[in-house]
């Protein structure tokens, strides 16, 4: 698998305008980088204004609603998603997690309703405890999901974001992530992709792919700086 580089715009920028400029600007930047892949998942609203014409350039969304449609004032769909465009989904953002109070259960039904639509959801935990029931190794710590999907799991992906590095400028030593990737992949019914998130920049982002092994990165304010961002995205294609 390429490396997977997730940017996650959060509530960033104010303006279509400057949204479509950070988009364009990423997108002549990584242009000629075959062998990394990168997902914008910028607000939901300016998603369907945002093209890409290149394959390695992809969008993806914030978060998603469980239900398809019907009366849920406020929410967006799996559907919607896959009809704009969009291939990913991170659920479970420790954002959501704290702000909307998002709880397991609902993290849980959210990715099922991606997973349906073929969407792949980026599950964003911070320990193990909130790997849910359906991705656990028998006999492992169990989950608190009620959930037994019936759609196959092979599209998720967790990215492990410790709290106290998301936003902090405080990133995770590569000792302590190598451990939890490892910790996390020995509590996984099968092998999954694991992303590192949690103050990366153009200077770190490599040593989290090539020493501690993680397959891709979640990145938050380093890709709302496009010369940056573009640079982290060169460095991590080197590796
Ligand atoms: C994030 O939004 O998931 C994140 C890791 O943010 P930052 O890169 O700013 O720490």
């Amino acid at each position: 698998m390429k490396p997977l580089i997730i940017a996650n715009w959060k509530c960033n920028p104010t303006t279509q305008q400057e949204a479509k400029r950070l988009f364009n600007l990423v997108k002549r930047g990584i242009k000629s980088i075959k062998n990394t892949e990168v997902v914008i998942c910028p607000p939901f609203l300016y998603i369907s204004n945002l093209k890409s014409q290149i394959s390695n350039l992809k969008l993806g969304a914030q978060d998603c609603f469980w239900e398809e449609k019907g009366a849920f004032t406020g929410e967006i769909s799996s559907l919607m998603l896959k009809n704009l465009g969009c291939q990913y989904v991170i659920i479970g953002h420790s954002e959501r997690r704290k702000y909307q109070q998002e709880k397991d259960s609902m993290i849980y039904k959210k990715i099922e309703a991606a997973l349906k639509r073929g969407l792949k959801p980026i599950l964003c935990i911070d320990k193990i405890s909130q790997i849910p029931s359906f991705l656990r190794k028998r006999g492992g710590r169990r989950g608190r999901s009620p959930l037994r999907p019936k759609k196959d799991l092979g599209g998720v992906i967790i990215a492990y974001e410790p709290l106290f590095a998301i936003g902090t400028g405080k990133p995770c030593s590569i000792e302590k992530a190598k451990k939890m990737r490892l910790l996390i992949l020995r509590n996984l019914n099968k092998n999954l992709p694991v992303l590192y998130g949690g103050s990366v920049n153009s200077q770190n982002a490599r040593d989290y792919i090539e020493k501690a092994k993680f397959q891709g990165l979640l990145v938050g304010g380093t890709s709302l700086n496009a010369q940056e961002f573009i640079k982290l995205v060169k460095n991590v294609s080197q590796t």
